[in-house]
């Protein structure tokens, strides 16, 4: 079976991915204006209406200024953890009468055909998730907004088609960037950002563990980072561990203002 996957944007200022089987199409976060993502999702063929759910990661407004939109104007139901609700309803205005789903633990659920898992990640925010969406037997792992990885999460990833992971930053550039010194110690925390760095050791983790095709690295910092340098760091990371680059896997970027590619993952 086929799943489809698109960054709509990625980065600090605003974070929304489409995911869709034949039957349904899902939003994770909704950072970014409802005009922006209904133009985004039409150009990659996809009317807004048509979407099934908004899944939510955590609270912070750059995942989800755009969700009382799209819940109000198309009807988009929502897709919350139970804390994570508590902590961004008074953010997204008037949700009277619409249609919100909350789940309380990480088991998973169905969307259509779509399984969902959620599963726990580390980031300042309280009660902070990652989800891997799997038909039949394709799966796309989505990992952003954590400081650290630990091996729970490894085990939830490692066999993904689709790996989404998070290479928020370079170190050195955020030591002598301008950013005052309790914002770089929150970038640098087991509660903050991964790294370019931590990033690659990952991507080598779970491609040595698993069977992972795709990497998309995403959330990149537009203070403390590069395209470039993001790209070039990991992939020297995981050809340090006899992985290729182009053979073994795809490695790929996301960006802040526009898509990224879109993906047909089939099996
Ligand atoms: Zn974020
Ligand atoms: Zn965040």
């Amino acid at each position: 079976m086929t799943l489809k996957f698109c960054s709509l944007a990625s980065g600090s200022s605003g974070n929304c991915q489409y995911i869709g089987s034949k039957d349904t199409k899902l939003l994770v976060d909704a950072g970014l204006t409802g005009k922006y993502i209904k133009s985004a999702l039409s150009s990659i063929d996809i009317d807004i209406r048509d979407i099934d759910g908004l899944l939510i990661t955590h609270e912070h407004s750059d995942h989800i200024k755009g969700a009382g939109v799209l819940m109000r104007s198309f009807d988009i139901p929502l897709y919350v953890k139970d804390t994570t609700w508590e902590a961004m309803q008074s953010k997204i205005g008037s949700t009277k009468g619409k249609d919100i789903r909350i789940f309380s633990d990480y088991d998973e659920f169905f969307i259509g055909d779509i399984s969902v898992k959620p599963y726990s990640i580390s980031h300042d925010a309280c009660d902070p998730i990652g989800f891997s969406f799997i038909n039949e037997d394709t799966k796309i792992s989505i990992t952003t907004d954590l400081g650290c990885i630990n091996q729970e999460i490894i085990e939830q990833i490692k066999d993904s088609d689709l790996l989404v992971i998070e290479a928020n930053h370079d170190e050195e550039m955020v030591k002598i960037g301008k950013y005052p010194w309790f914002l770089k110690k929150r970038i640098l925390s087991e509660m903050g950002h991964l790294s370019n760095e931590a990033a690659g050791n990952v991507v080598a983790e779970v491609v040595e563990k698993g069977n992972v095709s795709y990497v998309v690295l995403a959330h990149l910092s537009k203070e403390n980072n590069f395209t470039e340098l993001a790209y070039e760091t990991v992939k020297n990371i995981v050809e340090d561990r006899k992985i290729r680059v182009g053979l073994d896997i795809n490695l790929d970027l996301t960006y802040r203002d526009r898509i990224s590619r879109v993906y047909n993952i089939r099996k």
